[in-house]
């Protein structure tokens, strides 16, 4: 018999449905079309930097330079600029904004975050240095969009697979500044500031110790939480209770490194190649919020039960996705 689960501590439910339930290899075929394939033309790609917008941080050997329009940085190991089609624009609004109070100018920044010089390198394959390298790059793009004074949300996040949104098959993340706090986050901190103890403190001692454990290292845990909204969802929290990525400690970077590459080697173990996002949630102004990141695997479709009523359908059960995860089935 389906199960209707609710959130940790928000008024949500889910449906777990594991009758109509597959095995792992039923998934694989999700990913068909999104191997990576080598493209001359990739902007992304290193040789081609001219093609973009100049680098707003361009990091090699752990430097960190700018790109000018004459010069453009080479030989880099990560390299940051504005989306050539962003979704919202530092530009300032044209006259005649304003007059209607319910609309605001689409005010923001949206950035690229290139993973690799190399088109076909996998998150999963970094080294050490270059995965723990991405990570201080993420915490330098957060606080460097963080400081400005009309942002107020910094959302992190990465497509990976056309079915998870990525026009570009080469890696890479992006980051959009907002100058509003979105509706997800203001909920969880409604919720949060309602009850005396952290709620992610709480479920992180649960989750710990239950079923849907499927990594865990000195400051880390990553889990198949209770409340899933789809198959192989993975929640990623630090052990203690911290806000935002510009508050990481070296080490805390190293770690959440390590194990965000360990459930991208069991995801690509289980499901081979897939699509899917990797999201960070995280509040720099907020001290009672506590990061975390959140990945889901693009193999199910919102259709009009989910969009008519914000409830997931998963035909995974999140015991069986750790189950997986860990290498134990
Ligand atoms: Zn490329
Ligand atoms: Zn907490």
């Amino acid at each position: 018999m389906s199960e209707i689960r609710k959130h940790y501590f928000l008024p949500e439910y889910c449906i777990i449905a594991e009758e109509r339930a597959k095995r792992p290899s039923d998934f694989a075929g999700a990913a068909e079309g999104s191997e990576e394939s080598l493209s001359e033309s990739c902007v992304f790609c290193a040789g081609n930097e001219e093609k973009t917008p100049p680098a707003t941080a361009v990091y090699r050997n752990g430097e960190v330079f700018a790109d000018t329009w004459e010069k453009r940085v080479r030989n880099w190991d990560f390299r940051c600029f504005p989306n050539l089609y962003p979704a919202l624009s530092p530009a300032p609004p044209s006259p005649g904004f304003g007059k209607d109070p319910e609309v605001l100018p689409g005010f923001g920044f949206h950035e690229v975050i290139v993973e690799s010089p190399l088109h076909g390198k996998n998150l999963k394959d970094f080294s050490d240095t270059e995965i723990s390298g991405l990570i201080r790059v993420y915490k330098d793009r957060v606080c460097h969009y963080a400081a400005h004074e009309k942002i107020r949300y910094v959302s992190l996040f990465k497509n990976s697979g056309k079915a998870a949104g990525a026009s570009q098959d080469h890696p890479h993340s992006q980051l959009i500044a907002l100058p509003v706090c979105p509706q997800i986050l203001e909920r969880e901190l409604k919720a949060i500031r309602e009850v005396e103890e952290c709620p992610y403190c709480a479920l992180l001692e649960k989750e710990k110790a239950s079923p849907r454990l499927i990594h865990e290292n000195s400051k880390f845990v990553a889990f198949a939480p209770y409340y899933s909204i789809g198959p192989f969802e993975v929640w990623v929290l630090p052990k203690e209770h911290i806000n935002f990525l510009g508050n990481f400690s070296p080490e805390l970077l190293f770690a959440l490194g390590e194990i965000l590459r360990a459930v991208l080697r069991s995801y690509a173990k289980v499901l081979g190649i897939l699509p899917y996002n990797h999201m960070f949630y995280q509040l720099f102004e907020t001290p009672e919020y506590h990061l975390n990141l959140r990945l889901l695997p693009r193999i199910s479709t919102a259709a009009g039960f989910e969009l008519n009523t914000g409830v997931y359908i998963n035909t995974v059960s999140p015991e069986k996705t750790a189950s997986y995860l860990r290498g134990n089935e």
